[in-house]
């Protein structure tokens, strides 16, 4: 009976990406991938990832399948509040168990990450490590208990465009996973704006709302048509306008993802001014800064080498940030939750306007040099908060400004500088 029940845990899709808000969030892929898959800037979906609209039956059986999962945590102590060598222990035991009465019962499971290996880009081959498209039980048991770690209250349902799906299947899924976690408060999802805008209807868009949904986080990236067309989001500022404020109607809160330094050098100033705007008419309740990165073989690298589009540097990107909190004229909660950001520029506006403005101006008013290093410098905090220490390769290409573990900047070139700073930014996570 007991093996019996233990084979029937079979693992469950995860979304891998979500916002980091999600981080520690029970998540489940309503869909595969992005439809759209053509931002310039985005690498995420452009390795071989196909969209697909998942079967409600294959969503069913992934809650329920998790639901068993959960169930038998807790029958076996694993991932309540805290997490020791204790419960780890538990939790390979259960793994084990799971692995032995699926094999026993002929049942074999596929296990694959996005094959990236062969990626030019450094970000994309670590990114494969943890990308799993076909989870196994050990990632299923890690998700649900980072999920029970930070509270066990919040669900992220995948993947780049939720929106896309009828509420109806949205509202199957939202129930279905209320039946086996009681304890979730909170739905979210990412969508486009260009759906909200123009494929939902005000009623559709309440039926969300209706079947549990509390927040949408929409990447409008930039305000600026110019900007838009450019880097082919397939969207308007006006879908970003009429969509967000169709889902405010809704009853579902709005979160903007806008990308400093997406309008290159040469589209800087109306990229700020219009993502401003735009913020301004739509009146989104988050905005959340995450400058741009371009990755290596993306559409946006391929422009760059062409002359068609000029990266901005630091500066260029810390003066658009200033103009748009200089010009958002509406209350909204400012974040800045991106490893790409030099800046810790977030608070309240319009409460925080002055601190978040004076935290920029401070930067701009250093000397270029003393930017230079504090470039540098935040590049390396960002490295080591993101993967928990300084890898090899790292510590090798800041040599020449370390000295007994310090960094020393000395005689260092500018250009040296820069080279470096480009290297540990060409190896963090966006
Ligand atoms: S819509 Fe989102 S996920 Fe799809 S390509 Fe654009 S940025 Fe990437």
């Amino acid at each position: 009976m007991e093996n019996e029940r233990l084979a029937r845990v079979r693992p469950f899709e995860i979304c891998s990406i979500r916002p980091p808000t999600e981080n520690n969030s029970l998540t489940f892929r309503l869909s595969r991938n992005c439809y759209w898959n053509k931002c310039g800037f985005c690498p995420i979906y452009k390795t071989g990832a196909k969209f697909a609209k998942r079967p409600v039956s294959e969503v069913i059986a992934d809650i329920e399948s998790a639901g068993l999962l959960n169930e038998l945590m807790v029958e076996n102590g694993i991932g309540g509040s805290m997490y020791s060598k204790v419960i780890q222990e538990r939790a390979l035991s259960l793994v084990q168990r799971i692995r032995k009465a699926r094999e026993e019962a002929g049942v074999t499971d596929r296990h694959r990450c996005l094959p990236l290996e062969n990626s030019p880009d450094p970000r994309m081959r670590w990114f494969s490590s943890w990308f799993v498209e076909y989870p196994d039980i050990t990632d299923c048991v890690e998700h649900l208990m980072s999920w029970r770690i930070a509270g066990g209250s919040t669900c992220f349902l995948g993947d780049a465009d939720s929106l896309i799906l009828k509420p109806e299947f949205m509202g199957l899924g939202t129930s279905h996973i209320r039946k086996h976690f009681m304890g979730i408060e909170r739905f979210t999802v990412y969508g486009r704006t260009r759906t909200a805008a123009r494929i939902r209807s005000e009623g559709e868009l309440a039926a969300f709302k209706e079947a549990g949904l509390d927040r949408v986080h929409f990447g409008i990236e930039s305000g600026s048509a110019d900007v838009l067309k450019k880097i082919k989001k397939g969207e308007t500022p006006e879908d970003h306008v009429e969509g967000s404020l169709k889902t405010a109607r809704a009853g579902l809160s709005c979160s903007f993802y806008v990308m400093p330094g997406l309008g290159g050098m040469e589209l800087s100033e109306s990229h700020a001014v219009q993502t401003a705007r735009v913020i301004n008419e739509a009146a989104p309740d988050y905005v959340r800064i995450r400058t741009l990165e371009i990755f290596e073989g993306m559409p946006l690298d391929d422009m760059r080498r062409k002359g068609e589009f000029t990266e901005a540097d630091d500066d260029t990107a810390a003066r658009e940030i200033r103009k748009m909190i200089e010009e958002i004229r509406v209350p909204v909660e400012i974040l800045s939750d991106s490893a790409t950001n030099l800046l810790p520029v977030f608070g309240s506006l319009p409460k925080d306007r002055g601190k978040m403005l004076a935290t920029i101006d401070e930067y701009l008013a250093k000397p270029p040099r003393e930017r230079l290093e504090y470039s540098l410098h935040a590049r390396i905090s960002a490295f080591a908060g993101q993967y928990g220490a300084l890898s090899a390769e790292v510590l090798n290409a800041i040599s020449p400004v370390l000295r007994d573990k310090r960094l020393d900047f000395g005689t260092a070139s500018d250009e040296e500088i820069k080279n470096m700073t480009a290297f540990v930014k060409s190896r963090l996570m966006p």
